[in-house]
């Protein structure tokens, strides 16, 4: 994480996991990326239906993984 192109998003997803309460200006987002094919398949992590794919690990993740659990990799 950490690319321009993400900063949307990741502010988005913070906004979402409820660590901010100020609502991110819109932004253009790589979801056709984080939620395109492949996105749906079970969480690396907890196997559970996950959401998010990893841009770096490009592997799928479940929300709670991901962003509450602060995924690393
Ligand atoms: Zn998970
Ligand atoms: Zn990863």
């Amino acid at each position: 994480m950490g690319a321009d192109r993400f900063k949307g998003f990741v502010s988005y997803g913070f906004y979402k996991g409820g660590f901010t309460t100020t609502k991110p200006a819109p932004f253009e987002s790589p979801k056709d990326y984080m939620y395109g094919s492949g996105s749906m398949a079970a969480c690396d992590n907890c196997s559970s239906l996950s959401c998010t794919k990893c841009p770096r690990c490009e592997k799928p993740h479940c929300f709670d993984c991901f962003w509450n659990k602060l995924h690393r990799c």
